[in-house]
């Protein structure tokens, strides 16, 4: 092999004759206008310029990819300025502090930096850096598969710069550290969450010694921001199959660092022969059956945490075996601590993950008695538009082994499912606006606001919640003035007929 793992186009056909990878998607990088850009530029200036990373590695997988590093073995600035200037796509956004510039190619963000060199100290993932060589550059890169690169220079244009074999194992599917794994996890303990990352994202593996070092070293996992663990954590939870990624960070150590709750789950105990499913694998198989369903990263966080607060609720019953009972409300009430800890957003997202904990039961609960309009016309109220996603996640919390208790809860679930396309056509509460507003009740009772507005008003909530009036403004009207009756109050005489229109309609 030539110095530094250059690979010719024939060398690494010879070599990956066995390989069921297509290299060939390397052969019309250099007709591309970017890539002759960089290549003139390179020539011009007597620098050697690599298209490096993620971006090398995605085009040999055959993967989509929105940005694209370059590495020069040189001031990278300046180098970006110039094939900015080739191609017309100025602006060229400069950060001084981390040798690096950018410029967008349509909808590609492209990037420069020049070759480095890194030495880390103990307390941080920020290194000392100087200049280096490519070699240099990419023994500071965390996997094999990260750290291929292809020249763009005179005589080697092409080429794959593979110094560490990270086309074989890109091949066999494996996440192998360039250096020492101890060194490289030591050095960046993000590099570890990348790891499970890729691992879930690609289907790889991570190499035996690898993970043997990942273990060791999990607890270095503490001098990285809550904001990157989360950043790695939500990749892994986009994933088709996000079980594998939560099972690779338990058996690292690295879930206990920063999810101890989610291990809690683990475990079925047993008492005079009753045992109860082990929580850790349940929440891992709903979370699998919701990512079949959808896509929504916070529809996904909700189940996870859908059963958190079970270890914390469980008890022994010797009538009814073991209960969880409040689980669904202590979980939604642990959802903040856990999202700030995390720093997850704290707004809509968390309400909406919080509101799904706290209704999982809800649907499938119904069934318990006979399927009422008024408890669904309920569900409806409480869910509102997040009734769909509360849905998805009900049906893939049904995961029991038992054949004849799965076909019940399904059947049942298939039941609430067409009551509420029913009742929704019908009473339309799903966004539910009072028929009547406060407005209205202050104007019929000739009041300034008070007590008596509140309590109207959810009288008449409650009666078409449960059927007793339709979800329209006359009936609305007519209870509003029983109930202010009821309450002592006389409506002001005008306003009991004609029924006046709503302040909607009169503000229109
Ligand atoms: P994705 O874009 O899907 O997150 P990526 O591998 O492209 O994956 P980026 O964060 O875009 O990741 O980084 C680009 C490249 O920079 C990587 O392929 C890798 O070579 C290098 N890199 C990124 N983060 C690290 C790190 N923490 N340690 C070492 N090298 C890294
Ligand atoms: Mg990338």
């Amino acid at each position: 092999m030539p110095a530094h793992g250059i690979l010719s186009r024939a060398e690494m056909q010879h070599r990956t004759h066995s390989f069921t990878l297509d290299t060939s998607r390397l052969d019309g990088v250099l007709e591309q206008p970017l890539f002759r850009a960089v290549a003139a530029e390179a020539r011009a200036k007597g620098i050697p310029a690599f298209a490096i990373g993620g971006y090398v590695r995605d085009l040999i997988l055959g993967r989509p990819c929105k940005d694209i590093d370059f590495v020069v073995e040189g001031d990278g600035i300046a180098f970006a300025e110039g094939v900015a200037r080739r191609l017309n796509a100025e602006p060229v956004h400069v950060f001084k502090n981390f040798g690096t510039a950018m410029f967008m190619l349509g909808e590609l963000q492209v990037e420069f930096v020049g070759a480095r060199k890194e030495s880390y100290s103990r307390n941080s993932r920020k290194p000392e850096v100087e200049p280096g060589s490519i070699k240099d550059d990419q023994e500071r890169r965390d996997f094999t598969i990260n750290a291929l690169a292809i020249s763009l220079n005179e005589g080697s244009a092409g080429a794959l710069v593979d110094p560490f074999g990270g086309l074989l194992d890109l091949d066999r599917g494996i996440l192998r550290t360039p250096l020492d794994p101890d060194i490289t996890y030591s050095d960046d303990p993000l590099r570890m969450m990348r790891a499970v990352r890729f691992a879930t994202q690609l289907g790889f593996v991570i190499d035996p010694p690898s993970f043997e070092a990942i273990r060791r070293n999990a607890e270095r996992l503490d001098i990285i921001s809550a904001e990157r663990i989360h950043g790695e954590l939500n990749k892994i939870l986009l994933c088709p199959r996000p079980s594998a990624g939560f099972i690779l960070l338990r058996d690292s150590g690295l879930m206990a660092r920063f999810f101890p709750e989610f291990l809690e789950l683990q475990g079925a105990e047993e008492k005079y022969g009753i045992g109860h499913k082990d929580n850790f694998y349940h929440t891992l198989q709903v979370l699998d059956n919701v990512c079949e369903k959808s896509e929504d990263l916070w529809l996904r966080w909700a189940a996870v945490l859908h059963d958190i607060a079970k270890p914390k609720t469980k008890r022994f019953d010797p009538e009814h075996g073991w209960t969880f009972h409040g689980h669904e409300d202590k979980g939604a009430r642990m959802v903040p601590g856990i999202f700030r800890r995390m720093k997850l957003p704290l707004d809509e997202q968390m309400r909406f993950v919080q509101k799904l904990v706290a209704l999982h039961l809800r649907p499938i609960a119904l069934t318990k008695e006979e399927v009422s309009d008024s408890a669904v016309r309920r569900l409806l109220f409480d869910a509102g538009d997040d009734i769909d996603a509360l849905m998805i996640l009900c049906r893939a919390d049904i995961t029991s082994k038992n054949e004849k208790k799965k076909e019940r809860y399904l059947r049942n679930y298939e039941l609430v499912m067409s009551k509420l396309a029913e009742v929704e056509e019908k009473d339309r509460v799903r966004n539910f606006q009072p028929p009547i507003t406060g407005q209205d009740i202050m104007a019929a009772f000739g009041v300034e606001p008070c007590k008596l507005i509140g309590d109207i008003k959810t009288v008449i909530k409650d009666a078409i919640l449960d059927g007793v009036i339709r979800n329209d403004r006359e009936q609305a009207w007519q209870l509003m003035l029983e109930t202010g009756r009821k309450m002592g109050r006389e409506p002001v005489a005008s306003m009991e007929a004609p029924l006046p229109p709503s302040s909607k309609e009169a503000g229109e």
